[in-house]
């Protein structure tokens, strides 16, 4: 049952209205990367290129040259290869289903597509399902059904973001669902009424226990570390596995600009709580692997060090000297010029020093390292 500190939000009719979302970029994006992260998965590994750095480009398939893509400056197949240990940890995805879903602890079920990740519990007294993607959550009714003959009781968002609950209005003919949100989750979705994205029926804030049928799920709103309404630590004590989505990729590297967060100084502290729990797997709501205790500790490691070296980049650097040296050339009659040199030369010596302490720990370094270290750079000048 929901604790007493929950409150009832009164409710707007619920119309499905999934055949009227737009085919937007986001939901072309979550159609396409999966059967892109499919056929890289699926390539022998005798093809994929055995080193790290530009050599790892001698692997790639030959294409025309005048076809040549460039990411971040740079030829795409110039990129290193996903690492073996991140490959090998990679839930196969259904290439005829798009979808992955398998019971990876007692009664508790990930669903993925390979670039989004989901769970559902299965409790005796129905099942409780935690968020419901914009790629292909309309989808998670029927596979609920595949794997349990109980009905969905319930849908806790993790946060407001359209990605992971922009699928919710396929569940709005379930009758007498729960739907449990933070309050100011509950609040932003009431004033920007989105039809993707259904009212929740009950909200807290603080922390909050639910206990249905022979499960409880702890839940806390104790950190910021992500989006500006709320973002929650769903905890399933009982399988040991938590569920912090939009924090960290286990196995690769922080997705851009330390996942979108909108609160670097809150985000710093992310590592921190998340070791607070007694957990030995993890989900972060995205991309190709649940992680380890281990693995998580690693990402943790990541941002650690990314804010050691940050800081020792920026320490190092004389702003006015090097605004000098380009005013030198371009003349002085553009600050803002200057300073973007300087910052991305304390981007690039960042950039260097973190590819090469990481590039083969974690997958995906060189994609977002430019990105961590402007975002940490600023955070040093400013906050
Ligand atoms: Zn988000």
């Amino acid at each position: 049952m929901l604790s007493s500190t929950i409150k009832r939000l009164p409710q707007r009719p619920l119309i499905p209205l999934i055949p009227q979302i737009p085919w937007t970029r986001s939901a072309m994006v979550g159609a396409l990367l999966p059967g892109l992260i499919l056929a890289l998965g699926a390539c022998d590994s005798d093809d994929a290129p055995s080193a790290t750095g530009p050599d790892a480009a001698a692997g790639a398939p030959d294409t025309d040259d005048s076809a040549e893509i460039r990411v971040a400056g740079k030829d795409i197949r110039a990129f290193n290869p996903v690492l073996p240990a991140t490959a090998a940890r990679t839930l196969p995805v259904d290439p005829q289903l798009g979808y992955h879903v398998s019971e990876v602890k007692d009664n508790l079920y990930v669903v993925t597509d390979g670039v989004w990740q989901s769970v559902f519990l299965t409790t005796g007294a129905g099942v409780i399902v935690f968020d419901a993607p914009q790629s292909y959550g309309a989808r998670i009714p029927d596979i609920v059904r595949e794997q349990t003959e109980e009905p969905i009781t319930h849908l806790v968002y993790s946060h407001a973001h359209l990605d992971h609950i922009g699928g919710s209005a396929a569940f709005a003919d379930i009758a007498g669902l729960e739907i449990v949100a933070h309050e100011r989750v509950a609040d932003y979705l009431v004033e920007i009424a989105d039809p993707a994205r259904l009212i929740p029926t009950a909200t807290f804030s603080g922390d909050f226990t639910l206990s249905h049928g022979d499960e409880v799920i702890e839940m806390s709103d104790r950190l910021q570390y992500h989006s500006n309404e709320a973002d929650l630590f769903i905890y399933f004590p009982q399988q040991k596995f938590l569920y912090a989505v939009d924090s960290l990729t286990p196995g690769w590297v922080t997705f851009q600009y330390l996942d979108l967060t909108t609160n670097v100084h809150a985000y710093l502290k992310l590592g921190k709580e998340i070791l607070s729990y007694d957990f030995d797997l993890f989900s972060g709501g995205h991309l190709t692997q649940l992680g380890t205790l281990e693995e998580v500790q690693a990402s943790i490691e990541y941002t650690d060090d990314l804010v050691q070296v940050s800081r020792e980049v920026f320490e190092g650097t004389d702003m006015l000297a090097t605004m000098g040296e380009a005013g030198a050339q371009a003349g002085f009659a553009n600050p803002f010029l200057l300073f973007r040199y300087y910052q991305e030369r304390m981007i690039a010596q960042c950039s260097e020093r973190m590819l090469a302490r990481w590039q083969d720990r974690l997958s995906g370094v060189d994609v977002w390292v430019d990105g961590h270290c402007d975002k940490l750079l600023s955070y040093h000048r400013v906050d």
